[in-house]
């Protein structure tokens, strides 16, 4: 068991289906559930739906060199 996702209590907002979601990682200041997390691991960069979580996943990769 993993005590550091154990960890997690709140519920947060997911940044790919946008939804209030338990559990999952997060990455920079983002949020993204177990389900899209796994669901973005087994989706072919063939598939339409990967560019779907490519425009999500460009909110969360916001570099600062614009800054
Ligand atoms: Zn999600």
């Amino acid at each position: 068991m993993s005590s550091f996702l154990a960890h997690n209590h709140y519920e947060e907002t997911c940044v790919i289906c946008e939804n209030l979601k338990p559990k999952g990682i997060h990455l920079y200041t983002s949020f993204i559930c177990t389900e899209c997390e796994n669901d973005l691991i087994q989706t072919d960069t063939n598939n339409p739906k990967y560019k779907y979580f490519l425009k999500q996943l460009k909110k969360i990769t916001t570099p600062e060199i614009f800054s």
